[in-house]
């Protein structure tokens, strides 16, 4: 025993090979297996190091597809709410009632009433909303089941309350078109010629009132010159503007003559407005929502009825 240890003590730990052929045979049997547990034991950590390894790449990358997945999905969500564009009027009312503004404007400008035999009828209100005529309008329009379009001005719409009745008009299907914000003659027509900074300006005044009323995602296409188009001097930089803005600007080929000559009561409206009518299938009626208009709101439920016996179809614009 005492050699044996002599053997052990006097070679290196470096030399261990030299040193285990100097053992006996038992124990360097012995030492062999414990150098392959050794080994084994390493191989096994070595496995489960590379499994662990593996695991927290393969839950790395499962994460990061989640994150694009979802990057992906927001981006899918913020397109599909910019090419969700309102544009006029409620997209359920604008299905069942709505025809394309350029259409009409063309039918109007080229005169062409017969509108393929079909009878329609676009009642139009102008320079409100008024917070006492347009809401009786509102009543007597849901009375009665029909849509019209409204061209709204500036000058009432930041009036207190106005928004809300124009929040109204559009949640109850109606079209919304833009007729300026001043309303003013004298800075759009100066000298009766259209002066088109001056148009666009005021236009898109209103229009950003619009949208700060009715949500930013909100547009309107339809436009009608206070006066008319009709009534003013080199407008045709105007109808340029509008084919290349993807606009139209209407005028009327019809009216209840609310807003012209002395003041009319109701029967007079109505007969004015059945007067303008007669043998057009389009009718485009002009008539005004803004304060002392009460006649027009007191008239309307009888022009409705009758057009409606008369076989029209009430239409908007967008
Ligand atoms: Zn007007």
């Amino acid at each position: 025993m005492k050699r044996e240890k002599k053997y052990y003590t006097n070679y290196s730990r470096s030399n261990s090979k030299k040193r285990d052929i100097h053992l006996p045979k038992r124990k360097r049997r012995k030492s062999a297996r414990f150098n392959v547990k050794k080994i084994l034991l390493l191989l096994i950590i070595i496995a489960c190091a590379a499994g662990c390894f593996k695991l927290i790449n393969a839950y790395r990358s499962n994460e990061e597809a989640k994150n694009k997945t979802k990057i992906e999905e927001n981006q899918v969500q913020a397109d599909k709410k910019k090419s969700q564009k309102v544009i006029g009027q409620k997209e359920d009312a604008k299905r069942k009632y709505g025809v394309d503004a350029q259409k009409v404007w063309n039918a109007l400008n080229t005169y062409d009433y017969d509108n393929g035999g079909k009878k329609q009828v676009f009642l139009t209100f102008d320079d409100g909303p008024s917070l006492t005529n347009t809401p009786n309008i509102l009543k007597t329009l849901k009375d009665n089941d029909v849509k019209a379009t409204f061209f709204v001005i500036g000058k009432s719409l930041k009036m207190n309350g106005a928004a809300d009745i124009l929040k109204q008009e559009y949640n109850e299907g109606m079209a919304i078109a833009n007729h300026s914000y001043s309303h003013d003659y004298k800075f759009l027509y100066p000298g009766r010629v259209l002066n088109m900074a001056n148009y666009t300006s005021d236009f898109d005044k209103n229009a950003q009132l619009i949208k700060t009323c009715l949500g930013f995602d909100f547009e309107t296409r339809v436009y009608r010159c206070p006066g008319g188009q009709i009534s003013w001097q080199k407008t045709e930089p105007l109808n340029e503007y509008m084919i290349k803005n993807n606009k139209a600007s209407i005028d009327w080929n019809a009216l209840n003559s609310d807003a012209e000559g002395p003041k009319k009561n109701a029967d007079q409206l109505y007969q004015h407005a059945v007067e303008s009518s007669k043998g057009k299938n389009l009718v485009v009626l002009l008539m005004h929502d803004t304060y002392g208009k009460e006649e027009t709101a007191k008239y309307l439920d009888s022009i409705i009825k009758y057009y409606k016996n008369a076989g029209y179809e009430f239409k908007t614009l967008y």
